[in-house]
């Protein structure tokens, strides 16, 4: 059959269709949208152009995920406080577990409405899942974070959650990308809805909410997503790793076992998010705090606090020490968080994040790494005053040089590949005082 002949082909030819079909779409209109959404259950909404300059480290990827896109939706969806408040993680994953659920329905919602008119939409997941295939890089396409900010949507507290002006931390994010342009743009928040209060420093019980804004996030990961990604792998290898039924009950608790079942079987839990519970920003949460300080500190804060409970951290990480002498009453867990860097580019890019600085007290020190093999390349690390900044090339004078081939580096990070065989073999040779590598280790521990 001649393609013009095709049923579907002359149903496409009959009268306006074709006309319709390439017409390019018009500016919509931005209160005609955002009514749209808040009638197919968000609770707030902005707008963005994809050029937007802040964007422009996003944009490449956005435009992957969807060739065309032009702006970008953020959706608030408010989580109700009291469910996620309590100590009782089953509530609180519950709560979680419905919010992402309407979040991910409301957004189906409205690109189904969208396609109707010949607009483009694509929505990205609430939560899970990810581009699991990219581990341990980058999970997801779109940062709904940094989108919600530039949409105005709230402004990032001391405890790394958007904080929106009304519902403070409590809501899950959403992000739609459109072919369209919108008649008018979002502009971000000119103040932060965070207090300041340092409640959320007071109940992290890892210590990853620093007062001076660092955050800890390996130590928050380790913890907080132990049933998911990274502490899966680690639970997996548990078991390949055990010489019997005894050996694994030693290494994993039967409740930690079930929990893990019910993880599986029901849907991705976290085990804290204390730091949401606690905060008060927000115009919905931020009376109870004002009018009863005393009664609102005792009430979200000294539970958690009081709560016998296993904290999961790495060995020598400062989160160990945090549970240890800010908690010696919960039990600090020795685990892997499963995270090990499988590029060299995936390991320079990861040291920021992997760093604990409170290992790092007293080390100032230069190191020029050389890689060779597969993956060439050339990096400092300069480790000063408990923080660290990585260059891409050589910088400066090395107060230890290490050269080595990226494979058999990546292979003694992941605890595959013995140090003295790499050194022997002259896989990694190093220049300079050893303690000083050691130091280097200890700020990285896994
Ligand atoms: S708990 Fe207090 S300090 Fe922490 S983010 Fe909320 S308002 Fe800011
Ligand atoms: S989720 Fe828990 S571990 Fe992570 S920063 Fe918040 S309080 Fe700390």
């Amino acid at each position: 059959m001649k393609l013009e002949e095709h049923p579907t082909v002359k149903w496409f030819h009959t009268a306006g269709r074709s006309a319709k079909a390439l017409q390019e779409p018009q500016k919509l209109d931005t209160e005609w949208l955002r009514e749209l959404c808040l009638k197919a259950g968000a609770d707030d909404v902005g707008f963005v152009e994809i050029d937007r300059p802040s964007l422009a480290m996003d944009k490449q990827e956005l435009l992957e995920a969807m060739p065309g896109a032009r702006t970008l939706v953020s959706l608030v969806f408010r989580l109700n406080r009291e469910p996620i408040r309590t100590v009782a993680h089953s509530m609180a994953n519950l709560e979680f577990g419905h919010a992402n659920k309407h979040a991910n329905d409301a957004a189906r919602r409205i690109v189904t409405q969208l396609q109707g008119p010949g607009i483009r939409a694509l929505n990205a997941p609430v939560g899970f899942p990810y581009e699991m295939d990219r581990w341990p890089g980058k999970l997801w396409w779109v940062c709904d974070k940094r989108v919600a900010e530039e949409a105005g949507l709230g402004r990032t507290g001391w405890n790394r959650l958007v904080l929106h002006p009304r519902f403070g931390p409590f809501m899950v994010l959403g992000t739609m990308l459109l072919n369209a342009e919108m008649t008018a743009y979002s502009k971000p928040l000119d103040y932060t809805p965070c207090i300041e209060c340092k409640l959320c420093i007071a109940v992290c019980p890892v210590g990853a909410v620093k007062p001076d804004g660092y955050f800890d996030f390996v130590s928050c990961y380790t913890h907080n997503y132990r049933e998911r990604l990274g502490g899966f792998i680690d639970w997996v290898e548990n078991i390949a790793g055990s010489k019997g039924v005894v050996d694994y009950r030693k290494r994993v608790s039967e409740r930690e076992t079930v929990s893990m079942w019910q993880n599986l079987s029901i849907a991705p839990q976290t085990r804290c998010d204390r730091c949401m519970a606690v905060c008060p920003a927000g115009e919905e949460g931020i009376g109870e705090f004002l009018t009863d300080r005393a009664g609102y500190t005792q009430r979200l804060l000294k539970g958690p606090r009081d709560r016998n409970e296993t904290v999961y951290v790495v060995p020598g990480s400062d989160a160990e020490e945090h549970v240890t002498s800010h908690f010696p009453h919960k039990t600090a867990k020795r685990v892997s968080n499963g995270l090990r860097p499988r590029s060299i580019q995936g390991f320079l890019g990861g040291i920021p994040i992997a760093f604990q600085r409170g290992r790092s007290e007293g080390l100032h020190a230069s190191f020029h790494f050389t890689f060779t093999g597969e993956e060439p390349c050339e990096a400092t690390v300069v480790i000063r005053d408990q923080t660290i900044k990585v260059h891409s090339d050589h910088v400066g004078t090395a107060d230890l040089r290490l050269t080595a081939d990226s494979r058999t580096w990546l292979g003694f990070l992941a605890k595959e590949k013995n140090l003295l065989w790499a050194i022997i073999t002259g896989k990694i040779r190093v220049k300079g005082p050893l303690k000083l590598m050691a130091a280097f280790a200890k700020c990285f521990p896994s």
